[in-house]
């Protein structure tokens, strides 16, 4: 192989740029003709960065407007009302006239119409298998291969992957009966440019499985490939070429593995044409491709490598942002044209082993790969050139003279999964970024465009602001950040929960005794806490407190109070602070156990454990913000302190289904407060509440601050919560006990000296409208999860959903398939999407509620193909419920939907507050004057806009509700530690015989 000589190659490619640019000299991308409708509005949506997000909003929401009233109304709300607002350069083509007369308005909207949909057929080879197959006759008349792909990404159930699949047969179909006739490019004969095969597929990965998914690599590749085999042994049989694209990275893995399988599967092994796709602009490339290159050569397979920047650069940095991890991608641009030409040149070195496709529309980037390949003496069959179909037409018709091989992408299928993929488009093509932006619509110099991106990047990192300091919080303490959502794609953090499953399991049968006053108590009443799916599982056996026991824990707390109370409440919170340091070092194992003691998926176990490391570090620095003491007014010779003290005792009694965060966080604002507390955690998830306490003393809370009680409440329960010493009770569970609770505090004791003060969290009966012009594949992903996540036992899981009228069909029956098609199991495997209820008893009462909901409705839905060992219940989907039926008003706790037809916006939201809880709330709509109005009358806790009604994060989404949804202010946010402390002040005057020290702040005279 020849050496590279690295310092003359750039001018080369600069030379080769300049002939290319030379080439096309005087031609644009018909995307930035101004001439045309999609040419104005490109240049106008440069311009204009608001009206660039509300036309691909609208671009986005155009195939849902079916009849022309929600095609008017939405021009407006987008838009504007007034002819005068709308921007002339949408007006095209509807002639001069103003917006007045209904008529006017309705040839306005057609033409709207009509060209946004001519925009997207721009990039769309054809609607039908047979328009695609005659788009790629032409195209090959004109000299340019294909690949063709099927449009239509997230398929949410196993019925549209089917179809999806049915859709490769049919474009293979179509394209088999006339292959043959088509002559080779170039060279003629059976081959193009005589090595290539004339048929080259994309397949998208993710579109064959609706249930793939980062945690389980094994399952999704499985589940893949069972569809996509059948498709590249069809074009085997034709001999053709199949590339496997590569989409977000939480698909890498899985997509990887599917190649390396595929690739060597003894029936495939001697057949070379599969390839698969690279995205630059992640930091891992380098890495994987080396490790590709080295698979290859130790398995002895060549193999095909399609070469991208990548075209989710956005997403993913917003994904990891939101999720606090590290953002997986470069930032600076040039970073991941380096990229490019630096993994270009590895392909390239290792020729012999690895055909390589270069995808870009980069002129700096194209040429690179021209003048590398010549530098390496990479003979032409080993190397091609690949753009997309609609865009560029000037670097395609450049290629074609300079490089020959030019291979079109060319997307074909239905027009809704097309406007996804031409707002991809549109913002790839308008980013201030683009190379093709900037060449062709901005003319950039030509030096600039063809530098060496090395140069542009050390000159952006040489301009770039130095970064922000870090948030500080109080006391010296970095600002609350929540913990970060744990990343199954990392196959580190996979392991670390196989193994902490092992590890929780060997100390399965232990005895956990009660703890109080810092010593641990035994009792011979014991309770078992089993594992959900497997009942015969013992986690543990956990003593039962009765009466003696329950007082000599309010006496310990009592007594522990008196010290604790006095302690500063910095020091107070450095115990939290501590705390969540050991729950982030336990993390696996904290939620391991929560996997196996109440059946949570490996997800959901992960964030409720980062919930509660959240709970002690916002609460920690509220308690340091709260705890200086506040002067109140300025006038000199009086100093008045405002400050507050922790109100006594405080009863935590927790729920099962959060059962670390929600006890830990109630405890936690107890104690930062200056409160000592007895804690009885639920009977079903008491083992995880033995652990908080054994957290608590790690951290050195003092003895006595937090007692762990476990108990029956029907022995115990009124005893702790109507003792005269209890000054306040904190509880999330039930409504009914909830209720009672509030009762029985509310009567004075014999000995009492306060007013117990309740803070009840106790359900809901949440609801997510569907507007009829809502995104249906992350309206029904929101709404399953919602609903079906941990099996529908949150307090803000979803159980009614009221579609509107319009979308109520398409909505429903796509419901109805993908809930069909969710895996159920043990909690335990991450292939599984539902597990069991937490008990038997729930698994009765929820069956007891699906007999009702099917007399009050039909049955869409019921699984009944759920393992018989376990408490499983049956998820099911129950339609034609209205307001006034049970299932429309009474809590279930369970997998159970209950679907409500709307005629309108106002009936839904009418229904959605027809029930005595306000909790959560979620609505997907892309009707900007809906989302106001569910703003404003959408009247519950927490609402969410276009996102599911579950997952609330500590200060971020703070959380609770009213009406019979609970009492107290919500939990992670600024006024939850308010309700454990009385405020107090001292008011002193400073003034001894006339005269007064002045204090800072003081109103003196000027
Ligand atoms: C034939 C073909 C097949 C393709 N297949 C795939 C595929 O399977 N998977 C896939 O993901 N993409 C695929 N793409 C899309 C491709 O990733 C984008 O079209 C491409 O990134 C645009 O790059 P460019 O070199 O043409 O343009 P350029 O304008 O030079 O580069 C734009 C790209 O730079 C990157 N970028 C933008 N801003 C920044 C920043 N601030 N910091 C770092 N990087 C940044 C992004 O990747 C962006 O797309 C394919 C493209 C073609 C032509």
């Amino acid at each position: 192989m020849a050496a590279i000589d690295t310092a003359a190659l750039n001018p080369k490619i600069i030379a080769r740029g300049k002939e290319f640019f030379q080439s096309i000299a005087g031609e644009a991308p018909s995307i930035f003709n101004k001439g045309w409708w999609t040419g104005k509005v490109m240049d106008w949506a440069m311009k204009n960065e608001d009206f660039k997000v509300q036309m691909f909003r609208f671009v986005d929401v155009l195939p849902y407007l079916t009849t022309s009233e929600s095609l008017s109304r939405h021009i407006e709300e987008y838009f504007g009302d007034k002819d005068a607002n709308i921007p002339d350069v949408l007006k095209w083509g509807a002639g001069k006239t103003g917006f007045g007369g209904g008529l006017v308005a309705m040839v306005l909207n057609k033409a709207i119409r009509s060209n946004i949909e001519g925009m997207a057929r721009q990039f769309i080879i054809g609607e039908k298998a047979s328009e695609a197959v005659k788009g790629i006759r032409q195209l090959r008349k004109d000299g340019f291969a294909f690949v063709i792909d099927l449009l239509g990404e997230a398929p949410l159930n196993e019925k549209e992957c089917d179809e999806y699949m049915q859709g490769y047969m049919e474009v293979l179909a179509g394209i088999q009966s006339e292959y043959k006739k088509w002559d080779g490019l170039d060279t003629g004969g059976e081959l193009d440019w005589g090595h290539a095969p004339k048929i080259n597929v994309a397949v998208k990965p993710s579109a064959f499985f609706s249930q793939a998914k980062a945690v389980d690599v094994a399952g999704s590749v499985e589940g893949i490939y069972r569809r996509v085999e059948p498709i590249y042994r069809k074009i085997k049989e034709m001999g053709g070429f199949m590339c496997i694209d590569m989409e977000q990275l939480k698909y890498k893995e899985i997509t990887i593995e599917l190649y390396k399988r595929l690739r060597s599967a003894p029936e495939h092994r001697d057949y070379p044409h599969l390839g698969i796709v690279f995205q630059c602009y992640l930091k891992c490339t380098d890495v994987d491709v080396s490790e590709m290159i080295g698979w290859a050569r130790k398995e002895n397979l060549p193999i095909s490598i399609r070469l991208v920047k990548g075209a989710y650069w956005d997403s993913e940095t917003v994904l990891a942002k939101q999720n606090g991890w590290e953002v997986p991608v470069y930032t600076i641009k040039a970073e991941s044209d380096m990229a490019h030409e630096r993994i270009a040149r590895m392909i390239l070195e290792n020729h012999d082993i690895c055909h390589f496709a270069c995808a870009s529309h980069n002129i700096r980037t194209i040429s690179n790969v021209i003048e590398t390949a010549k530098a390496l003496n990479v003979p032409d069959s080993r190397y091609e050139f690949q753009v997309l179909y609609g865009m560029a037409e000037p670097v395609r018709k450049g290629l074609r003279n300079v490089a020959k091989r030019v291979r079109l992408y060319c997307p074909y299928g239905d027009l809704i999964p097309g406007m996804a993929y031409l707002v991809r488009r549109l913002l790839e093509n308008t980013a201030n970024e683009s190379f093709l932006r900037q060449s062709f619509a901005e003319g950039a110099e030509l030096e600039r465009l063809l530098e060496n991106p090395i140069a542009t990047r050390d000159r952006e990192v040489a301009a770039k602001k130095a970064p922000a300091p870090a948030k500080m919080g109080p006391a010296g303490y970095p600002a609350f950040a929540n913990h970060a959502n744990v990343d199954f794609t990392v196959p580190a953090a996979r392991a670390g929960m196989v193994n902490a499953l092992a590890k929780v399991r060997k100390d399965f049968g232990k005895v956990y005794p009660l703890v109080i006053g810092g010593k641990e108590v035994k009792t011979s009443e014991m309770l078992d806490s089993y594992n959900p799916a497997k009942p015969a599982e013992i986690i543990g056996k956990v003593c039962q407190a009765g009466v003696k026991e329950t007082q000599d824990a309010l006496a310990a707390a009592k007594k522990a109070f008196l010290e604790w109370r006095n302690v500063e409440p910095l020091e107070r919170a450095k115990v939290l602070f501590k705390a969540a340091d050991i729950m982030r070092r336990d993390i696996n194992e904290l939620s391991a156990l929560q996997v196996l003691e109440v059946g949570k998926q490996w997800d959901q176990a992960h964030a409720d454990v980062a919930e509660a490391i959240d709970f002690l570090e916002y609460y920690g620095r509220e308690m340091i913000r709260l705890g200086s003491p506040r002067r109140m007014g300025n006038a000199p010779g009086e100093v008045n302190q405002y400050f507050y003290q922790g109100k006594g005792v405080t009863a935590v009694i927790g729920p099962w289904n959060f059962p670390l965060a929600i006890s830990a966080g109630m405890a936690a604002a107890a104690i930062v407060c200056g409160n000592a507390v007895v804690y009885k955690p639920s009977g079903l998830s008491s083992v995880i509440g033995f652990g908080i306490a054994s957290i608590f003393k790690e951290a050195g809370l003092p003895d006595g601050v937090f007692n762990f009680l476990p108990g029956k409440g029907s022995v115990m329960g009124d005893v702790l919560v109507e003792h005269p010493d209890v000054s306040v009770i904190a509880f999330t569970g039930s409504m009914e006990v909830g209720l009672r609770i509030q009762e029985k505090a509310a009567k004075v004791q014999p000995g009492q000296v306060q007013c117990k003060k309740v803070i009840a969290e106790m359900g809901g009966k949440n609801a997510i409208i569907i507007d009829d012009d809502a995104d249906l594949d992350e309206a029904i992903t929101g709404v399953l999860y919602s609903a079906f996540g941990f099996q529908g036992q949150k307090c803000s899981a979803c159980s009614r959903v009221i579609v509107l009228d319009p979308i109520y069909e398409r909505f429903v029956s796509r419901l109805a398939e993908a809930a069909k098609s969710i895996k159920i199991g043990p909690s335990e495997d991450p292939a599984n999407y539902m597990g069991p209820v937490v008990d038997k008893a729930a698994q009765q009462n929820v069956l007891k509620y699906i007999d009702i909901a099917a007399g009050e409705g039909k049955v869409l839905v019921k699984r009944t193909d759920i393992p018989a060992d376990g408490c499983y219940a049956p998820l099911t989907i129950v339609e034609g419920i209205n307001k006034g039926h049970r299932i429309a008003q009474e809590e279930v706790f369970g997998p159970v939907l209950a679907v409500m037809r709307a005629k309108n916006i106002d009936e839904a939201l009418d229904i959605a507050n027809s029930t005595r809880f306000a909790l959560t709330g979620a609505i997907y709509s892309r009707s900007p004057k809906h989302l106001e109005k569910a703003r404003k009358e959408f009247r519950v806790g927490n609402l969410y806009l276009n996102k599911g009604s579950t997952g609330a994060m500590v200060e971020r989404h703070a959380f609770g509700g009213f009406n019979m949804s609970g009492v107290g202010s919500k939990s992670g946010g600024p006024d939850y530690l308010l309700q454990f402390m009385d405020p107090r002040l001292v008011s002193e005057n400073t003034i001894r015989r006339g005269f007064a020290p002045v204090e800072e702040g003081d109103d003196w005279v000027a």
